[in-house]
């Protein structure tokens, strides 16, 4: 099931009073959830000597859920100047922050180094001679090309536009300590939603790998490796979780190896954005219409600005209709939004209990990529978003747009020329 019992049975009991009090639609997070996984994140890697996590803002970037990340010991990963601003207002500074942009702007260099800076992550060689001043700690994204495979959401890594390729490296990081750097970590991330947790393990063994043939050629000694983010959990019921404590265990093992063939340890570092807090989320929404043309359709009173995810990658998000659980009388539906595109649903074809207007559905999966994609195309205001904290209460830790926000755009200081 793709929403943890625990999260339900916390949930559930108290949507009505929610839905009743907040009104939909909104997100909800569950602060128990995303601190259970944190813990065994940090379980399945405490045979390492340093392991961190730096929780990738852009799946989620409220900073109530970030404070639980830095609550956790975790750093942030940002990659664009509102990320970096919204971790620093949290008091993250230097290495809490790792700076994974791509395509970088002067202003983005700027801002990563001002305020205590953090660790830049550079994605291209070419930029070693645009940072200003090279940091002492330097890390570079790796491509590994033709090396290895990608996957659907990612793009295969020949293609795809991130990082250093493989001919590169050496001299990445030659150019970076001839500029004065004197502290190296390394950086990839290959994969998304990834369920197989030997891809992630290979991940790790490729770069602890690639350090010490850059170690022998280079003479020069790494902090960190950073695998990335990109493991996967279940979306679907059929679908098998990632096996994060089989993964603990060999990366564990390989780095002991490492440390006996090299006498010392880099630290594991991780950016997970979706595992950490993607299942501890919902968008809770109502049906407003029912539709019987050629097909059912279910109108709700959410829309694909409020998770992208459907549309964007055809991906599936599993729905609940609160109380009709077990229901033996099921239609084929589809669960649609009020945008003016056809790709607006939430669900193609889906079997659900029987839904009337004002019933409320339960879509799952949203902590992660969900109401951060959203946008404003057709005019569409962005619902808001509560927090289900430990101790029970609930918080509303984002309010919903409102046209006033959509408008503020418009509002600006005339300027024109003529050429
Ligand atoms: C998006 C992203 C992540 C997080 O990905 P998840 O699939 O949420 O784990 C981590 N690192 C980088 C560089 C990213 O672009």
């Amino acid at each position: 099931m793709p929403m943890s019992a625990d999260f339900q049975s916390r949930l559930f009991p108290h949507l009505p009073t929610l839905v009743d009090h907040f009104q939909t639609p909104f997100h909800l997070y569950d602060e128990a959830g995303i601190r259970a996984t944190g813990a065994r994140l940090k379980e399945a890697f405490a045979g390492i000597d340093t392991f961190r996590e730096y929780y990738a803002v852009k799946a989620l970037p409220n900073p109530a859920i970030l404070a639980i990340m830095q609550d956790m010991g975790f750093g942030f990963d940002c990659s664009s100047d509102t990320e970096l601003m919204l971790s620093r207002q949290l008091g993250a500074r230097g290495e809490d922050i790792m700076f994974t942009s791509n395509n970088t702007s002067p202003e983005e260099f700027a801002l990563a180094a001002a305020d205590g800076g953090c660790i830049l992550n550079l994605d291209d060689i070419n930029l070693i001679d645009r940072v200003e001043e090279m940091p002492e700690l330097i890390c570079f994204r790796y491509n590994p090309g033709a090396r290895r495979s990608g996957n659907d959401i990612i793009g295969n890594p020949v293609e795809a536009k991130y990082g250093v390729s493989h001919e590169q490296i050496v001299e990445a990081y030659q150019r970076a300590r001839d500029r004065g750097a004197s502290r190296f970590g390394i950086h990839t991330m290959l994969a998304s939603n990834e369920l197989y947790h030997g891809y992630m393990i290979q991940t790790a063994e490729m770069l602890l790998d690639l350090i010490e043939e850059l170690q022998a050629e280079l003479g020069i000694s790494f902090e960190f490796i950073n695998i990335g983010g990109g493991l996967g959990i279940p979306y679907t019921p059929a679908a098998e979780p990632l096996n994060l404590e089989a993964m603990g265990r060999r990366i564990t093992t390989l780095f002991a190896e490492f440390a006996g063939r090299n006498g010392y340890q880099p630290a594991l570092y991780m950016e997970s954005g979706r595992f950490v807090t993607g299942p501890h989320g919902a968008l809770v929404v109502r049906a407003i219409n029912r539709k019987d043309i050629y097909r059912t359709y279910v109108g709700v009173d959410a829309c694909m600005n409020a998770l992208m995810r459907p549309a964007l990658y055809g991906a599936y998000h599993h729905i609940q209709v609160l109380g009709k659980d077990g229901e033996s009388e099921t239609e084929l539906v589809d669960v649609v939004g009020s945008l003016c595109e056809n790709n607006d649903k939430f669900a193609i074809q889906r079997e659900l209990p029987r839904i009337s207007d004002g019933d409320t559905l339960i879509i799952h999966d949203t902590g992660a990529h969900g109401s951060a994609m959203g946008f404003n195309y057709n005019g569409k205001l962005r619902p808001k978003e509560l927090l289900l904290k430990s101790d029970g209460r609930v918080e509303l830790i984002r309010r919903e747009e409102t046209p006033a926000d959509y408008f503020a755009t418009l509002d600006f200081t005339p300027d024109s020329l003529r050429p």
